[in-house]
């Protein structure tokens, strides 16, 4: 059956299945009680990344930042205002690249900001440079075919 998706919960990483009906009706996560989707990007160390990017069915949409980064910080707003577009389709999330070096390496960012996006625990798209909330909106829709907005 293909009408639930594996969704992890931004607060407590526990994985949920969602119906598929339910999933714009604002639900709740099974174990914490808080709901899974807030319109925010969710900050992931690199535990929570491995879990968010593995298990989650939803495309996961990363910006790489630093908080000494001035356009990463100028892009910071827009990005919230993107995920309130794109939830609860993608999950978006932020990887500060200063306090958790390892997945910088992992993917070897060269430059920030960069947006990545990932479905089914593989990257299927990079984009180096800061977007203002439309443009990341559009970039993702058409990188991931996202029904919606
Ligand atoms: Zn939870």
């Amino acid at each position: 059956m293909n009408d639930a998706l594996h969704i992890v919960c931004p607060h407590c990483q526990t994985t949920n299945r969602v119906r598929s009906e339910q999933l714009a009706s604002a639900p709740d996560c099974g174990h914490c009680h808080r709901p899974l989707f807030e319109a925010h990007s969710v900050a992931l160390d690199e535990a929570a990344f491995d879990k968010h990017v593995a298990r989650n069915q939803i495309p996961v949409l990363v910006d790489f930042w630093a908080p000494w980064c001035g356009p990463c910080l100028q892009m910071a707003p827009g990005f919230e205002q993107a995920a309130a577009r794109l939830e609860p389709h993608v999950r978006l999330a932020k990887v500060d690249t200063e306090a958790v070096p390892a997945l910088a390496r992992r993917f070897d960012i060269r430059s920030i900001p960069t947006l990545a996006l990932f479905r089914g625990g593989r990257e299927v798209a990079r984009q180096a440079g800061a977007m203002g909330a439309s443009d990341i909106v559009r970039w993702v829709q058409a990188k991931s075919a996202v029904a919606g907005t």
